[in-house]
């Protein structure tokens, strides 16, 4: 048994669109470890009308469509039953506070997110009010809808899940893992590509003297070095 297993439930009209994404690379691996869950639900399936509405015009005029209360709140009610592991119901929107590695670090503590995705013109706000979720941005830009920024939330998250990643300080080591720190550049082979050499300092194998360079580098590109 995995030491910890962080569960996403994704709530959305399009869970189609995640079928590649869970199914490649990292997340698939860590699907296959245990580490993580990720389980689909179209709030489509909770709706009460007889054409599967979920939608409809907002109160007061204007352009679009509003996601109804009924459907995502049944739906929100019925997959948080699901399982009894507590449920941490995150609103994705452009009105949230802003997703930064802090952020990310805070949502990674919790057991099992359930990442609502909106579409259109957005959430009857009465779903907010019934449901009183964490509110997520993932910038200050809007998308077509909350599954691509559902995604930046479980790929950002999975990373701080212990044993998600081979090398546990690869994560350690990456940008924003303090505030406004960024990590060095990196460099493979070949040695030389287009007359650009790797750094001689790195190929000299001299730990101490790669890790003061590093070290270097690393505050010059977040603006705390000499050069910066
Ligand atoms: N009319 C809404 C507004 O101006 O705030 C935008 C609705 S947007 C087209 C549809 C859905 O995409 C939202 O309900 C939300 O779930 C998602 N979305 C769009 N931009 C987002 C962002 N920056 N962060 C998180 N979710 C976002």
């Amino acid at each position: 048994m995995p030491a910890r297993t962080v569960r996403f439930d994704v709530l959305t009209l399009f869970p189609e669109m995640f079928s590649g994404y869970v199914s490649q690379s990292l997340l698939k691996l860590a699907i296959q470890a245990g580490l993580v869950q990720v389980h689909l639900w179209n709030f489509r399936d909770w709706t009460h009308d007889k054409h599967n509405r979920v939608d409809d015009r907002p109160f007061g005029g204007g352009p679009g469509m509003v996601l109804m209360p009924q459907p995502v709140v049944d739906c929100v009610e019925a997959v948080r039953a699901k399982d009894e592991t507590p449920g941490t119901v995150v609103m994705l929107t452009p009105a949230g506070r802003r997703l930064t590695q802090a952020v990310v670090a805070e949502l990674a503590e919790r057991p099992r997110l359930i990442l609502l995705c909106g579409r259109y013109e957005g959430f009857d706000d009465r779903i907010r009010q019934v449901l009183d979720p964490l509110e997520i941005s993932v910038g200050d830009y809007v998308c077509n809808g909350g599954e691509v920024p559902a995604m930046t939330v479980i790929d950002t998250v999975i990373r701080l899940v212990p044993g998600v990643l081979g090398d546990q300080e690869s994560a350690a080591d990456d940008s924003h893992s303090e505030p406004g720190r960024l990590e060095y550049p990196q460099f493979t082979r070949p040695r030389e590509y287009r007359g650009l050499s790797v750094p001689e300092v790195l190929l000299g194998g001299n730990h101490q003297t790669i890790a003061r360079w590093r070290q270097e580098q690393s505050d010059r590109r977040s603006g705390h070095g000499s050069n910066g």
